[in-house]
């Protein structure tokens, strides 16, 4: 039906007889030449009739915005004067010598070109035209370049792709399972996978030595920011590789996909460790294009009468942080510094103490702030040392909970360094290694902080001894403040991995319930593993510089996890949920009401 892409015609093309199908994005009458701008996946190109060809010309005179035609014409240059430079393909036009209007198009319910002035779930209930739009359709198509370069990497590498069940039991990485009623085994479920891990894990088992993914994962979070339920993995996982291993080939993966689709040179990725990265920026994936560092001062608050700042310096478990905006005086107005008390908030912080540096030589009155007075001169003099503070500088404190102060102000670092575009570079990878192997709860319960299969730097002596200090084998790669990935290499004995599940309270029947499967495949020759997974979303959501995952996602869902375009999750009827063995609440108690009415 098509002889060419509209978008793909350039003046090489000057001459030639083709023939193009698309959507009209707009129709111009210019005193008797009709000009149509025809749309397809390519792009735009101009095509014009004019009453020479006199029925062609009817005919277009009849077509609307987003009819779908098919045009036979002509590619000439334009006049220097109408050359469009603004266009892929300004400099020629398409004289139209056929037309046939292949379907008709009531008006879209909003034009594509004021998509920001309808709200998202207008463009997400009519995504199918949303899509249209050409930022989606180069977003789309962006994607599908990123998954055969990852596809043919992997494959240049030895890795195979493999399949993995959706239809299958809980697979613990720490959010709520999407449960499907069996209806062959009544009163049973499955579970949607969270991740393939355990049976990429057991393809290891199994010899397949190097596996890949491309794998749909489900997870019913409670919904923060840009998360969606259902999202994709790049899963792979390697047998008799280690952590060098695993992470030289993954960084090689996606240094190339840089290179090759962006021509960006990530260069070799830096390492921290988790301890430093929450040390000094207060979170597990910082944004390094920040200049700004987190500094310690819990130290020098323990006998100081603010009790805001002397009970956390006094509390084991508690953090007293300073962080510097050089030149902040001039650059944060009262307002900002107000909303930033707002924003840390949100993170749990109870407020956001600040000093202003006007004069470092006088400590008693060089120094601007409601909390200033609470501090004895030594103590104003320590930290302005500490912090190397310089006049005009503003300092930023926390004081709390080690976790709520880490979040607060790795939060408040990253937020400072966006709205006063304080980016150092574009890019900023790296890796956060030894990361604990457990998170104890206020409870003294332990948690994984990867997942439990994670193997730890130790002996199960040593881990059973001391679970809370312990380090694990896991990595994480962090792109500009973006997890884009993580793994670890796995444990491969069995009583290793029991050992693990009892330090998280798994009891030997829960273990045997759960993980039976995976405690007797560990019995049967089990080879040294490990792997990672990337999020592809969120890769793509970088690589195109979109503000939203949604933007990098066909059909996403909303932020209440549901489908405006197909209206799921929806009802269904009594005969199904009765196939299912189902009988829902709700209704039980209407029906009861109905029948006493
Ligand atoms: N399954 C892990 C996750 O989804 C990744 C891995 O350990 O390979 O985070």
């Amino acid at each position: 039906m098509r002889s060419d892409y509209c978008g793909a015609l350039n003046a090489s093309y000057i001459d030639r007889e083709v023939t193009l199908c698309g959507w009209v994005d707009r129709r111009r009458d210019h005193g008797g030449v009709i000009f149509i701008d025809l749309r397809d996946r390519a792009g735009i190109v101009q095509v014009v009739f004019d009453p020479d060809a006199q029925d062609k010309f009817e005919l277009a005179d009849k077509v609307r915005g987003e009819y779908v035609l098919q045009v036979t014409g002509k590619v000439r240059a334009r006049d220097a004067a109408t050359v469009n430079p603004n266009m892929a393909t300004g400099e020629i036009e398409v004289y139209g010598t056929d037309l046939e209007i292949l379907n008709e198009a009531e008006t879209i319910p909003f034009p594509l070109s004021e998509h920001s002035s309808v709200g998202e779930d207008v463009r997400l209930k009519y995504r199918y035209i949303d899509l249209r739009r050409a930022e989606m359709q180069k977003s789309l198509q962006f994607r599908s370049k990123v998954t055969i370069a990852i596809r043919n990497y992997l494959d240049e590498n030895g890795f195979l792709d493999i399949e993995t069940p959706i239809l299958t039991r809980a697979t613990p990485e720490g959010a709520r399972d999407y449960l499907v009623p069996s209806r062959t085994h009544e009163n049973k479920f499955f579970a949607l996978p969270q991740s393939p891990q355990l049976f990429k894990q057991l393809l290891m088992v199994s010899g397949f030595d190097r596996y890949y993914q491309i794998a749909k994962c489900f997870r019913d979070e409670d919904l923060r920011a840009d998360r969606q339920p259902e999202f994709t993995q790049i899963d792979i996982e390697t047998s008799f590789m280690d952590e060098e291993g695993i992470m030289g080939i993954t960084e090689g993966m996606v240094k190339q996909l840089f290179n090759n689709l962006l021509e960006v040179d990530l260069g070799e990725f830096p390492r921290m460790d988790y301890a430093t990265a929450m040390a000094k920026y207060g979170s597990d994936k910082p944004d390094l294009r920040i200049p700004l560092e987190l500094v310690d001062v819990k130290d020098l608050m323990d006998e100081v009468e603010f009790k805001v700042f002397s009970g956390p310096a006094k509390d084991p478990k508690g953090r007293v942080t300073a962080l510097k905006v050089p030149g902040g005086n001039d650059k944060l107005t009262r307002k900002q510094i107000d909303d930033y008390t707002k924003f840390v908030g949100i993170y749990g912080a109870k407020g956001l103490a600040y000093i202003k540096v006007n004069d470092v030589s006088d400590v008693e009155e060089g120094l601007q702030s409601p909390i200033v007075k609470f501090l004895p001169n030594n103590v104003r003099q320590a930290i302005l040392e500490r912090l190397d503070a310089q006049n005009g500088d503003l300092i930023f404190f926390g004081a709390d909970k080690a976790s709520v102060v880490s979040e607060a102000l790795g939060a408040l670092r990253c937020k400072l360094g966006e709205d006063l575009n304080l980016y150092t570079r574009e890019w900023a990878p790296l890796w956060v290694v030894d990361f604990p192997m457990f998170e104890e709860g206020d409870d003294g319960s332990m948690q994984a902080l990867h997942h439990p299969f994670t193997a730890p730097s130790c002996s199960p002596a040593e881990l059973k001894s001391n679970p809370a200090t312990a380090l694990s084998r896991a990595y994480d790669m962090v792109l500009n403040g973006t997890e884009l990935g993580g793994g670890s290499v796995r444990i491969h004995d069995q009583t290793m991995q029991q050992t693990v599940f009892e330090i998280l309270g798994i009891s030997s029947e829960e273990q045997r319930e759960k993980f039976g499967f995976l405690l007797d495949a560990l019995k049967y020759g089990a080879p040294p593993h490990g792997g990672l997974a990337f999020g592809l979303d969120r890769l793509i959501m970088l690589m195109t510089g979109a503000s939203s995952i949604r933007d990098v996602i066909a059909f996403p869902k909303t932020q209440s996890a549901a489908c405006v375009m197909t209206d799921a999750p929806g009802a269904v009827d009594a005969a199904q949920l009765r196939e299912l063995h189902i009988r829902l609440r709700q209704k039980e108690q209407k029906e009861l009401k109905e029948k006493s009415e």
